[in-house]
């Protein structure tokens, strides 16, 4: 199946030291790819013996992505680090919990700042090189609450949704340069983004409960999805927000 195939590709996952990006990361490694990840915190130790271990070469690019100017710094390292980019994964994200009425203006602008400004910033700085050589895969990470309202999380269903949305107008725009914009949107997973929510005893219950699949889910769960819209087998595949959930969405 070399349609799956990222053999002497390269990609740059944004937020891959930890949780879901990490897992993506090393998943990309595993079918081939060379990874960098941008990381603002958190150590990439992890990660990088990981993609080592697949025979990958790795590059963490230290940046905190909700500085505006830090996007093109980040791809620009990126790009000397690994040749060139052919695979964006815009993951980094942060959540904040609070009563709509009491959500703080800081909270609100952190979250779209990160999580949906950002994303486009990344998307423009790779997306041009992408155009360039007409081709290039990229793979923005929704939500549920892309689709959903959520409970006490605002600003973070707002940008979701505009993640949502810019997937489809980047997609509408690119398809037909060779360049694929599609989405995931992760159900309940395993990572410090849902540590909150797994600490409170009835929320973790009721949440359980909805999952059809019985079970929370974990970043390697992401893994198939994030390789096929990464490889030439999802090169038909436009505009797209695939649910990776445990069912989720169908109750
Ligand atoms: P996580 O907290 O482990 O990952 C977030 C990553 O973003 C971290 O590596 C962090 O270092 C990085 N980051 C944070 N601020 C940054 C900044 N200013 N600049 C650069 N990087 C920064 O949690 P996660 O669950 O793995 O989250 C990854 C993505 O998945 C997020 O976009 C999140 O919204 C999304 N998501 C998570 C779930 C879930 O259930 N865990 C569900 C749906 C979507």
């Amino acid at each position: 199946m070399e349609i799956f195939s990222l053999r002497g590709k390269t990609a740059l996952v944004t937020g891959g030291a930890t949780g879901i990006g990490a897992s993506i990361a090393a998943g990309l490694a595993q079918a081939g790819a060379d990874v960098a990840v941008v990381t603002s915190s958190s150590d990439p130790r992890e990660v990088a013996e990981s993609v080592g271990a697949a025979g990958r070469s790795f590059h963490a690019v230290q940046a905190d992505l909700s500085v505006p100017d830090s996007a093109d710094r980040a791809v620009q390292e990126a790009t000397a680090a690994l040749g060139r980019l052919d695979i964006l994964v815009n993951n980094a994200g942060i959540i904040r919990r609070e009563r709509a009425e009491d959500f703080p203006q800081s909270d609100w602008d952190a979250v779209l700042e990160l999580n949906l400004n950002a994303l486009w910033r990344m998307s423009q700085a790779v997306g041009r090189g992408m155009l360039l050589r007409g081709s290039g895969k990229i793979i923005n990470i929704a939500s549920l609450l892309a689709f959903q309202g959520g409970i006490r999380v605002p600003a973070y269903t707002a940008a979701k949704h505009g993640v949502a949305g810019l997937t489809k107008a980047l997609a509408n725009e690119w398809a037909a340069k060779g360049v694929c914009v599609n989405a995931i949107a992760p159900g309940y997973i395993i990572t410090n983004n849902t540590a909150a929510l797994r600490a409170d005893p009835e929320r973790s219950r009721q949440i359980l409960e909805r999952i059809p699949a019985g079970r929370w889910g974990q970043g390697s769960d992401l893994v198939g999805a994030a390789v096929f819209l990464a490889s030439p087998a999802s090169d038909y595949v436009h505009g797209h927000v695939l649910v990776v959930d445990g069912g989720w969405m169908a109750r």
